[in-house]
């Protein structure tokens, strides 16, 4: 018979370092290494299902991928980049500085690449890590770092499968499938899909646009810096300091106040987006297509200067049609037409309801982190989870998301974390975990608040809604969520001297 057994001590009573294992060498993964190091949390271990860090940046290769939030903000606060190249990055340019960061931070030599995280289990007060080849080990804390959207989405159209042409999802981009002189498709219309047509619809042979919804679409004031300009930021590194926080508040003040509420921002959004429109879309007809019938912002704004022009171009057709089937020849619309393509886009978005899921998370008495979710994910705080003590999210969900830089999102979750490990250290605790009322109030207060966003007020649907239509977000400015980050509350937490287990664990791997 099993009994409940004492654990040995943990290593807040022993002096000894937390055994912490990082899940994603994304841009979370690299940020939580270098600052929990420079905290003082050194046995630090982290496992990418993949070859190379950068997550997102690695995985999307679309042509046009960029990042239309300003790059001076889109930097790790510890390492300000003078030369970048163009005020909004290409993806390339931001894998290079992925790489770049996590070799001069030396995160790359303590990733363990090639290798998911199948299984976690909470065996209080430690965490059983599973690896993909079956490999198990046992760590003090588990960071989930996976990122939020990184399972595509395939659209459930009748016949896609039979298409006898080439067909990829956007963050699967077929790289050996040449496009020029090609009948080219795209499903969707989201930010991805703006990149992808304004990239590649004057080397096509036609780009046919199947729009489902139109979305509304700021111009993106894209600009190539000089040399000397790059040259008096490397001499004067307070300005990309300065940079880094003008952009940072000039994102703020604006956009996010616009999606919680601010609307006289909200009615400078639209004037700006319909003005986009009016100056880029000479055709009426198209124009009157590409004008949505719901609120800017409701939607994830888009920032692109290059669509506009790019659907106008004589190649280019905006089907709005609905789908009805795809054939072996190319997609058929309701009205009937079969609209003959050689390659098949999906710009269809990604599961939003992923986070660190696939991975089987078993926490306090059995609960099953997909069970506990069921299509609805919440987060303390977007970080912390009632029932899984020691184990913490970065990027979770009802984190402030959309058009903000997320490595500063990122950076101040894991000043968070390392409050709370070092909290731990202080009391000798072997593990906290959020307290399930505290844990049900900060959601409640969300579930009120958000009612009140563009998100729910604007007369949309988005990937931003979870299975019971509520959307996933946070509902209150971002500078608001930066700084709970800061201080926070450990009320709302449960703080565990002393851990009782059912079996006692075999010594750590
Ligand atoms: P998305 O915003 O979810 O857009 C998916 C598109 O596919 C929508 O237009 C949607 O139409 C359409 N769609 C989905 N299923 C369909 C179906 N069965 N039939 C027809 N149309 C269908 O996906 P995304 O463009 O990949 O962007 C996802 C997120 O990635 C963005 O919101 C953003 O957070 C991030 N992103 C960021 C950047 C950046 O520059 N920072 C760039 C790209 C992406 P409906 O609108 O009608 O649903």
């Amino acid at each position: 018979m099993n009994m409940p057994a004492r654990f040995p001590k943990p290593w807040s009573q022993t002096g000894t370092q937390p055994k912490i294992a990082i899940i994603g060498a994304g841009m979370s993964g690299i940020a939580a290494v270098v600052k929990l190091r420079r905290a003082g949390y050194t046995d630090l271990t982290v496992f990418e299902k993949a070859d190379k860090v950068g997550g997102t940046w690695r995985e999307n290769t679309y042509p046009g991928l960029s990042c239309d939030v300003p790059s001076r903000w889109y930097s790790f606060s510890f390492n300000l980049k003078h030369d970048w190249k163009h005020r909004y990055s290409y993806g390339p340019e931001i894998q290079e500085y992925m790489e770049e960061t996590a070799d001069a931070f030396g995160v790359t030599d303590i990733v363990r690449f090639n290798t998911p995280v199948t299984d976690l289990t909470y065996v209080g007060p430690h965490w059983q890590l599973t690896t993909g080849d079956g490999e198990q080990m046992i760590f003090d804390v588990v960071i989930s770092a996976t990122g939020v959207l990184h399972r595509p989405a395939y659209p459930d159209i009748e016949g896609l499968d039979a298409f006898a042409g080439d067909m990829f999802h956007t963050a699967r981009w077929d790289h050996s499938v040449a496009l020029e002189g090609k009948r080219v498709g795209i499903i969707g219309t989201g930010s991805t899909s703006a990149q992808v047509v304004g990239a590649i619809t004057d080397k096509v042979g036609e780009m046919h646009v199947f729009q489902r919804t139109p979305q509304w679409m700021a111009p993106l004031p894209q600009k190539r810096y000089s040399e000397s300009w790059k040259r008096v930021l490397k001499t004067f590194p307070f300005l990309q300091k300065l940079g880094f926080h003008w952009y940072f508040q000039l994102m703020l003040r604006t956009f996010a106040a616009a999606t919680v509420g601010n609307k006289p921002m909200q009615r400078l959004l639209s004037w700006l987006c319909l003005r986009n429109l009016e100056k880029n879309v000479p055709d009426p007809e198209l124009r009157r297509k590409l004008t949505p019938d719901y609120q800017a912002a409701c939607k994830r704004l888009i920032f692109c200067s290059d669509f506009y022009p790019a659907i106008s171009r004589d190649n280019a057709f905006l089907v709005t049609e609905s789908i009805e089937r795809v054939t072996p020849a190319g997609v058929q619309t309701a009205d009937g037409k079969v609209h003959e393509l050689d390659v098949l886009v999906l710009a269809t978005g990604f599961d939003p309801g992923a986070f660190i899921l696939p991975t089987r998370v078993i926490g306090e008495d059995g609960r099953d982190l997909a069970e506990f979710w069921d299509g609805a994910p919440r987060a303390h705080r977007a970080v912390a989870l009632p029932g899984f003590p020691n184990f913490w999210l970065l990027e979770g969900p009802t984190g402030p998301v959309g058009n903000l830089s997320l490595i500063t999102i990122t950076e101040h979750q894991v000043d968070y974390v390392i409050a709370m490990l070092d909290k731990m250290k202080a009391d000798g605790l072997a593990a906290v975990a959020p307290r399930e009322q505290a844990f049900a109030e900060y959601n409640a207060g969300m579930r009120e608040a958000v009612k009140k966003t563009v998100w729910v007020t604007g007369g949309c649907t988005s990937w931003y809604m979870d299975k019971t239509g509520t959307p996933n977000l946070y509902p209150y400015e971002p500078a608001r969520y930066l700084h709970d980050m800061l201080h926070p509350s450990f009320a709302e937490y449960r703080l565990m001297t002393d851990v009782q287990v059912p079996t006692p664990l075999e010594s750590a791997a």
